[in-house]
Order: structure tokens, then sequence, then C-alpha cells
């Protein structure tokens, strides 16, 4: 029995295009008009195997937004026939002007085979396709056709044939990232489209929410028509990203769109694909490349970025760190006056100020990071990194789709692993995605960096640009190797192909930059406070209570009492010498007497207060782990913040500043945190290997977690990242501790 497929013919003008349907369907064509408008409608049929092809050809288009009739028509049937497939009909010899079309068709999701034709005249302009390689990038055949001489068709109809038969019409859409700002932005309104099916009307959320943004009239007006308050609602969102667009690129979303597309082309077509002359700023970019993206130069210098970012944080941060800490040595001793003696005052020295305090005094080395980011990223360098990446990371099992995830996640410094999960989106391939999702948290988030800044800053703090530079370069390693291993073992299977979007260079505006920074520096201050700070007071809490018992808070009394009757000999002696008229003076020696008490009596209250804290629950809970952390050279205070960091990371500095300032007798006086450590003899270099290593790749915080459990679809593979991540950052801290013991 034959079966009857309907195939859609579309491309730009002039493409032989209609050439294609006549050589498909012969005598067999009816040809009339679209209902209500002049637009022509042709049809026809053919026949390929045993199967009955119903072809009908789409007017010419170069878009598929609707600027004109023929737009609109085209994408009503392809949207709302859905024919079985279509046949993209494209002029090799003008390709990267003609994939403009086939990339919008593909995100449409319709099932799509490529027909390059007019290869008579591409050969003739001595131009070469590899119409294979084409096929992989594009994840849809492509056959190579001479419309004229009818070269090449029927392999073009049993290709269509094949493809209608398989997917019948099922959409799967080529999803392209359009930059941080757009993509975020159309995942929101993707999402509010979501909560309206009136509003969809069966249309792709997504493929909406970018029309929207190109802002397409047709669109736009039917979403008002459909549900008035979800395209309100878009349009305020639509409205706020082309605002931010203007601001910080003085460009429009319409504008980001079609660069990004034709950046997705032109990476296509310098992949052994094709040699095309370009127009300006494409050719001005590709200059560029051929040194920044050469294959032995563009890693170096990728290399000489990296080591420069933090060489330069350093250098320029110095200063205004200084100031932080000062400021907040000046506020615990401020508050510490202020305050009476008890719990009230404990809290806000110990608890709010040396804890969340400790994490806000990195925020002038943050926000030099984050503006070197902004400037790598609004440049289009940032794209030229996942580019040159992508054939490191497939040797390790990994795609070039994986790239972006690793550096949201903070591959350079300063991402977070939750959007970095998410951004594992984009990749088709199941295992694929899974290896990505389990090794993005290894890189250097925002919240480790705190953490990472603090333990190169007492350990190294001749070298930290370089201790920070291989700090980075060790979580990449680790991180492929283990996707390595992922993928030979648990998640093993084939590697897909890859394209990346390669936009054109663009000179980053001061004022664009300053907004991208400012942005992820407001997003790191508000964490502070409203993350950091509730852990802070729970983890101050649990630091305080229950305290020490009774008797032997009455022992530290006796010992206190007896010091101080110790002393009343001494005073007598004053006493005497006064009577004498001696030669030293009776002040001096009265001074002399009374300090000496006061440092007895500090050190008994230093260690009441030490004894205190290993009593409450999470000194408890630190000295129990001690018998295995001990292994990697963690003691119990930082066993405390370690577990604390699960929670987020950057509570790990907090809750070591409030440990340490607990263990104080004097908050009043109290040095920084990294003063503190530094003379602690406890802190070994040895140590502070042990512990980059484990903050580097222990479990992910709990969000990420979360957000693993999400994007897996699976708690499995949730509980895998936090077992498997600690078990192995466990393993290298010890074996690090143990060597450099
Ligand atoms: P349409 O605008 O997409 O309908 O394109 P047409 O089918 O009208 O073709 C435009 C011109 O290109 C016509 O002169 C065709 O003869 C010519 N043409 C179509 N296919 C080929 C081909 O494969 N090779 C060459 N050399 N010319 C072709
Ligand atoms: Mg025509």
């Amino acid at each position: 029995m034959s079966e009857r497929l309907t195939i859609a013919l579309a491309g730009n003008p002039n493409s032989g295009k209609t050439t294609v349907f006549n050589a498909l369907t012969g005598a067999r064509q009816h040809v009339g008009n679209y209902p209500g408008i002049t637009v022509e409608r042709k049809e026809g049929t053919a026949r390929s195997g045993d199967a009955d092809l119903h072809v009908v050809d789409l007017p010419g288009t170069y878009s598929l937004t609707a600027y004109s009739q023929e737009e609109l028509v085209a994408r009503h049937v392809l949207i709302e026939e859905k024919p079985d497939a279509a046949i993209n009909v494209v002029n090799a010899g003008v390709l990267e002007r003609n994939l403009y079309l086939t990339v919008q068709l593909l995100e449409i999701g319709v099932p799509l085979v490529v027909s390059l034709n007019m290869m008579d005249e591409a050969k003739r302009q001595g131009l070469s396709i590899n119409a294979k390689r084409l096929a992989e990038l594009l994840g849809a055949p492509v056959v190579e056709t001479v419309a004229r001489t009818g070269r090449g068709v029927p392999e073009l109809a049993a290709a269509a044939a094949q493809l209608g038969r398989e997917r019948k019409g099922e959409l799967q859409p080529l999803l392209i990232s359009y930059g941080p700002d757009l993509d975020q932005a159309i995942a929101d309104m993707a999402a509010v489209l979501d909560a309206s099916p009136a509003a969809t009307a069966g249309y792709a959320p997504r493929w909406l929410a970018i029309k929207h943004l190109e802002g397409d009239a047709e669109i736009i007006d039917a979403l008002r028509s459909r549900d008035a308050e979800t395209a309100a609602r878009l349009e305020a969102l639509s409205a706020k990203v082309a605002d931010h667009c203007h601001k910080t690129l003085g460009t429009y979303p319409e504008a980001i769109i079609a660069d990004y597309r034709y950046g997705f082309i032109a990476s296509i077509l310098k992949q052994d694909v094709v040699q095309l002359n370009r127009i300006d700023r494409v050719a001005l970019s590709d200059r560029i490349d051929t040194v920044l993206t050469h294959a032995l130069l563009g890693p170096l210098i990728m290399l000489g970025v990296l080591y420069g970012i933090y060489q330069f944080t350093f250098i320029v941060g110095d200063i205004p760190m200084t100031w932080m800490g000062d400021f907040f040595e000046w506020l615990g001793g401020v508050a510490g006056d202020a305050l009476p003696d008890g719990d009230l005052k404990s809290l806000i020295v110990s608890g709010v100020i040396d804890g969340v305090g400790g994490v806000l005094g990195f925020v002038p080395l943050i926000v030099i990071i984050f503006l070197i980011i902004a400037f790598l990223e609004d440049s289009g360098y940032m794209a030229r990194i996942a580019y040159m990446l992508d054939r490191l990371f497939r040797m390790f099992g990994l795609h070039g789709c994986s790239v972006m995830p690793f550096i949201v996640s903070g591959g350079i410094a300063g991402g977070c692993a939750v959007p970095g999960v998410m951004a594992a989106r984009t990749l088709r391939s199941r295992r694929e995605r899974l290896a990505t999702i389990l090794t993005a948290p290894f890189m250097t988030c925002g919240a480790k960096l705190p953490v990472f800044l603090m333990l190169t800053a007492i350990f190294f703090p001749d070298n930290e640009a370089q201790a920070m530079f291989i700090v980075t370069l060790t979580a990449w390693a680790v991180a492929l190797l283990v996707a390595k291993g992922l993928r030979s073992t648990i998640i093993s299977g084939p590697s897909t192909p890859f394209v990346m979007e390669l936009p054109p260079y663009r000179l980053p505006t001061l004022r664009g930059m300053c907004i991208h920074a400012w942005e992820r520096t407001w997003q790191f201050i508000k964490r502070a406070t409203t993350v950091v700070l509730p852990i802070s007071i729970l983890l101050w809490a649990a630091m305080t209570y229950p305290g020490l018992p009774e008797e032997e808070a009455a022992l530290y009394e006796t010992r206190r009492e007896e010091i101080r009757a110790a002393f009343q000999p001494a005073a007598e002696a004053v006493a005497e010498a006064e009577e004498q008229a001696a030669a030293r003076p009776v002040a001096e020696l009265e001074d002399e007497a009374a300090e000496a008490l006061d440092e007895a009596l500090a050190v008994v209250d230093a260690e009441e207060a030490m004894a205190a804290l290993k009593n409450s629950a999470a000194g408890r809970f630190g000295v129990a782990l001690e018998g295995v952390s001990s292994l990697a050279g963690y003691e119990w205070r930082t066993n405390i913040a370690l577990a604390a960091g699960f929670a987020a990371k950057e509570v790990f500095v907090a809750t070591l500043g409030t440990a340490y300032s607990l263990g104080e007798t004097d908050p009043e006086e109290s040095a920084p945190l990294i003063e503190r450590l530094k003379s602690d003899p406890d802190w070994t270099m040895a140590k502070g290997v042990s512990l980059i290593l484990f903050m580097m790749l222990y479990a992910p915080c709990f969000m990420t977690v979360f957000t693993i459990r999400q994007e897996s679809g699976s708690w499995g593979w949730a509980v895998f990242s936090m077992v498997f991540n600690t078990g192995l950052a466990f393993a290298l801290a010890v074996a690090a501790f143990q060597i450099l013991r």
C-alpha cells in the first residue's frame, strides 16, 4: 500500500525552488491562491519508492518573521498545516545568505531536508562544498542538486520521503544561544507562555518568545487577542530586555538575534564546509580570529588572558581590600564597645560582623573580576574561548555545547552552577548532557571565589595570582578527567557533532561593562544578606549553645578567683613601696601589677571560650568528625565550616570567621580572620592545598544538587553528585595532605 506524505518546499527567491518543484512533480501540478490574498499557491504530486508525495511550493522568502505576506504564508503552512517534512532549496553559491532561512526553519523544528542547489554554478565559481559535513553540523540531511538538469532530484525526493516517514512532521526545534541577556529573557518569556495554553495556541513557547523579541507584529497582535494579560507580561519582559540591550550594547534584540544566527552560520561554514566572501564586520572578525583562534597561538593567548585576569585583579584590588578589612575591624570594635557583654553582643560581633563581613570583604576583588568577565563577554572573546575548547572537550567525551555550561558555572571564576547546569539543556544527547551536568559544578563559582581568595591569601600571600591561576586550571583538569571517566564507564556512548555561534567582535562600552559587572556583584551582595546572613545566625547559635555545663563554668570561675587572690600580695607590695617612696614611681608599679593580672585572667577566659565552643552543638559535630577528617588535616572548626559550606559555599568563610571570633577573648581587639589563621600553627601549607582541593570538588551546594535533580530527571544523579564528589574530594585532599605534610 502506498503512503501519502505532504512535503513543503521552502527557499529564498531565485534559489531554484520552482525548478525543483517542476523537476519533482512534472505535469502533475495545480495552481491556486491562498484564501483572501494574491499569493499564489502551487501544489503537485510526485512518487518516490512506494510513497505518494503531495508537494506544496511555498512563496520564496528570506526570513520567517512577519515582514511580508509571503513570509506569513510560508510559516502558516509550516506550522498550521504541519507538513510531514520540508525541503529547503538553497543556492550553494551564496550559502551564507541562504542558510539564514535554513536556521529559521530548523528553529521551528520541522523535519528538514536541504537541497544544495545550483551545485554546477558553485563548482564553476571554484567553490567546493562538503555536503556531508554540512549535514552533520545542521543535523539535517543535505542532498546536492542541479535542478535545471534534474540531477539529485530523485535522491532529494527519497530523502524527504524517508524523513517524513520517520518523523511524521514531529517538531524538533534547533536551540540557538542568543547570548546571556537574550537567553534569559527568552527563557522567562517561554515560561510565561507555557502557563497559558490559550496564548500559545499550539505554537512552541520558545519560538513565540524569539519572534516576540524580534518585534514580529503578527505574533504580538495574535497574543494580545488570545490572552491580554499574558501578552502584557510578555511585552513588559520584552521591553525590559530591549532597554537593557540598548543600554549595554547600544543595539536591539532583533539585531542581536540576527548576529547570533549569522554567527551560528559562520561557524558552520568555518568547519571545513566552504570558503566564502563575507560582509565587513564579519570579515574583520575573521581576520582577528586568524590570530585569536589560531590552532597554537589561540590557546596560548587564552591561557595568557586567564593568567592576566588574576594578576590584574590582585594588583588593582590590593588597596581596596585593605580598606574593607579595616572597615569591618572598625565596625566590630564599635559594636563591641557599644553593646553590653552577653549573647546579643556575641551574635552581632561574632555571628554577623565577623561572619557576613568576612564574605563581603571580598567585594572589591569580585567587582574587578566581574568587570573583566563582562569585557570578555561583551567583546565576543568568550565565544572564542568556547570555540577553542570544543576540540579539547571532545577528547574528554564532552561536547562543544558543554563549554558554555562550564563557563557559566564559573570556568573563569565567579559564575554559578545553578544556571550552569541549566545551560546544559542545549545538549541534545542525554549522555553528554549528564556528563556536563555532573562536572560543571567543579568550576570556581562566585561562592567558592571568596573561599579560594581567602585560602590563597593565607597560604600563598606572595603568589596569589599564580595560585588562583593554578586553582582554575586544576578545576578544569579534574572536571575533564572525571567527564572522561564517566563517559568511558557509566554513561558511555557516541559523541554528537557540534556547531558554535561566533558572533562578530564588538568593542564593549564602559557603561555596558559596568552594568553587567554590577548586576553580578549585586547578586553576590544580595546572597551575602539573604542566604549567608540567616545561615550565619543559625551557625552562630549552633556554635554558642548549649555552652558549658555549670560545674565546668564554675571551675573556670574558681581559677579566676585563685588568680585574683594570688595578686593580692602584689597589691600589698605596692602599698609598701608607697611608704618607702622608692626610686620607681608608684603609678608604674600599679600598672604593671594590673597588666599581669589581666593577662593571667585572659588565658583562663580564652580556655573557657574554647571549651564552650567545643561543647556547642556544632563543636561536638566537628570534633566527632575529627577521627576521619584529620587524615586530610582538618580539625573540628574546619569541619564545621566545610559542613556549613554545603548550604552555600561562601558560608565556609563566614563560619570560620564566627568560630575563630567566638574562641577569642577580646572581640574588640580581634585581628581579621586571615591574620588569625596565618599565625595559627594548625593552618599549614599542606592543609591549605588539601582544603583548596576539597572545596573545589566536594558535594555541590544544595541549590545545585536540587537543580541537578531537576535537569537529570532523577534523584539518583543528584545523590550521585553529592556522594561521588565528596568521595573524590576527600581522596584527593587526603593524598595531598599526606604527601605535603
Ligand atoms: P525560484 O525563485 O526559487 O522559483 O527559482 P527558479 O526556480 O525560478 O530558478 C531561478 C533561476 O535559476 C532559473 O533561471 C533557473 O533556470 C535557474 N536554476 C534553477 N536551478 C538551477 C541549477 O541547479 N543550476 C543552474 N545553473 N541554474 C538553476
Ligand atoms: Mg518561484
